[in-house]
C-alpha cells in the first residue's frame, strides 16, 4: 500500500483529491500547510500544491528535499501556475513531475505509478527486524538468510509491521493500510493471514498479539542474537 502526501490548502480540492485517491486505493495523509507537511512522518509519495499559505511550494520542496528521510521520496508538484519557466524551476528543484491544475485523476494515478516506478529503486533501503529482511524494491523476504515466499497480502502486512517495529498496530489500521478497508467484517480474513505469516517466518514470537488492539512486531532476544552471532 502506498501512503501519499496530499500537501494543498484549498480544503474542497483536497478532499475531493483524497476521496478519488484513496478510490484508487492509496492511503492519503493531508497537510493544508508547509509547516505541517515539514512535520509529516515520511511517505511514498508527495503531492505538493506550490500555492500555499505559509510558504512557497518551490521553497517547501527545497526543504522536503533537505530531510534526509524523504530526500528521495516521490514528489509531484500540481499546481495552476502552467508557464513553461515554472515547470522548469519546479523539476530542478527537484520534482519528479509536474501536474497542472485542473487534473484528471486517471492522469494523475497515471503520473503517480510511473514516478513510483522509477523512484521505487531508489527508494526504502532494505527493512529487517532481527533474522527478517523485507526488500521493498523486489518485494521479497528472507528469514536468517532464507528466502520466504509470501502472498501480496502477507507482505504488505509485514511492510506495515516492520516498518513500525516495537510499536503496536491497531488492527484497523492494518485492514486499512493492507486491505484499504475498515470494515470490521474483514478481521478474519487478518487473523488468517497474521497465522500464516508466523507460521512462514518461523520466528516464535516476532509478531505479538496486543489483545484487544492489535498487532505488534517485535524481534525476539533468542532470534536477535541468533542473527547477530550468524
Ligand atoms: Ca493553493
Amino acid at each position: 500500500m502506498i501512503t501519499v502526501l496530499l500537501v494543498e490548502d484549498d480544503v474542497r480540492l483536497a478532499d475531493a483529491l483524497t476521496g478519488a485517491l484513496e478510490g484508487h486505493g492509496y492511503t492519503v495523509v493531508q497537510a493544508r500547510t508547509a509547516a505541517t507537511a515539514l512535520a509529516a512522518p515520511p511517505v511514498d509519495l508527495v503531492l505538493l500544491d506550490l500555492g500555499l499559505p505559509d510558504m512557497d511550494g518551490i521553497e517547501l520542496c527545497r526543504r522536503l528535499r533537505e530531510r534526509h528521510d524523504v530526500g528521495d521520496t516521490a514528489l509531484i508538484m500540481v499546481t495552476a501556475r502552467g508557464g513553461r519557466y515554472d515547470r522548469v524551476r519546479g523539476l530542478r528543484t527537484g520534482a519528479d513531475d509536474y501536474v497542472v491544475k485542473p487534473l484528471a485523476i486517471e492522469e494523475l494515478c497515471a503520473r503517480m505509478e510511473a514516478v513510483l516506478r522509477r523512484t521505487s529503486r531508489r527508494e526504502d533501503p532494505v527493512l529487517s527486524a532481527g533474522p527478517v529482511t523485507v526488500d521493498p524494491g523486489n518485494r521479497s523476504v528472507t528469514c536468517a538468510g532464507a528466502r520466504i515466499e509470501l502472498t501480496r497480502k502477507e507482505f504488505d502486512l509485514l511492510t506495515v509491521l516492520i516498518r513500525e517495529e516495537g510499536a503496536v498496530v491497531s488492527r484497523e489500521q492494518l485492514l486499512l493500510r493492507v486491505w484499504h478497508t475498515a470494515w470490521p467484517g474483514t478481521r478474519r480474513t487478518l487473523e488468517v493471514h497474521v497465522g500464516t505469516l508466523r507460521s512462514k517466518l518461523g520466528v516464535p514470537g516476532i509478531i505479538e498479539t496486543v489483545r484487544g488492539i492489535g498487532y505488534r512486531l517485535v524481534v525476539p532476544e533468542r532470534a536477535a542474537a541468533h542473527s547477530a552471532d550468524s
